[in-house]
């Protein structure tokens, strides 16, 4: 059995703005999760062709290393009319500076219209047990790239992406935005699991 209340599950990042985001998204289930702050720090390469096989890596390495239950998400932008792009690239598209990347998807949509700005946000998450047990979550939400970033909230392309078509993410109260990204429906399937694996 998964005690996650006596060994929490692993976070598998250094971003202490990704746990804040975790825990808030996790409230409503009280578990229990740290950062990856065990012993050396590791920078796991994303070297996978899919959100999927990314999430899982980092998962299946901090599982490893800590001989704990570990947690990762992988999470990107999705532009239609780029064909997809910037997707599983999308923290580090043409420049590690989301401010760049954002002018780059602007200037690239320039002649787009509005009814072809179609984009969406996707994140996967994996939930991975030191003995190889591996589970997914996926959640997405729809939106459009606007024609200028808007709001100062939020992080990476939320100055740029659109639910309502007029206000961005980073103008958006964080608890609004809790209620629908797709980081948020990610932690809504993955819950279920969670639970199941604690109450076997
Ligand atoms: P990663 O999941 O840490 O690899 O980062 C994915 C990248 O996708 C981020 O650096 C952002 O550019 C973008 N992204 C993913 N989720 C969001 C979000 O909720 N808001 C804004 N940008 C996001």
């Amino acid at each position: 059995m998964a005690n996650f209340h006596e060994h929490p599950i692993i976070l598998a990042s250094h971003n202490r703005g990704k746990l804040e985001e975790f825990r808030r998204l996790f409230a409503s289930v009280d578990l229990p999760l740290v950062l990856d702050d065990y012993g050396e720090k590791e920078i796991i390469e994303e070297t996978g062709d899919s959100y999927r096989a990314n999430a899982q890596l980092k998962a299946q390495a901090v599982a490893s290393r800590t001989g704990r239950w570990a947690l990762a998400d992988d999470s990107g932008v999705e532009v239609d009319a780029l064909g997809g792009l910037p997707g599983i690239h999308s923290a580090r598209f043409v420049s590690s500076d989301s401010w760049e990347n954002n002018r780059e998807i602007l200037l690239r949509l320039l002649e787009v219209p509005w009814a072809l700005r179609t984009a969406r946000m996707r994140a996967v998450l994996c939930l991975a047990s030191p003995d190889g047990l591996v589970f997914f979550s996926e959640g997405v939400v729809e939106g459009r790239i606007l024609t200028w970033p808007r709001g100062q909230q939020g992080f990476g392309m939320d100055p740029i992406f659109s639910i309502d078509g007029e206000t961005s993410f980073a103008q958006w109260p964080q608890e609004y935005k809790d209620r629908v990204s797709h980081r948020a429906m990610a932690v809504q399937g993955i819950i279920p699991v969670i639970q199941q694996v604690m109450a076997l």
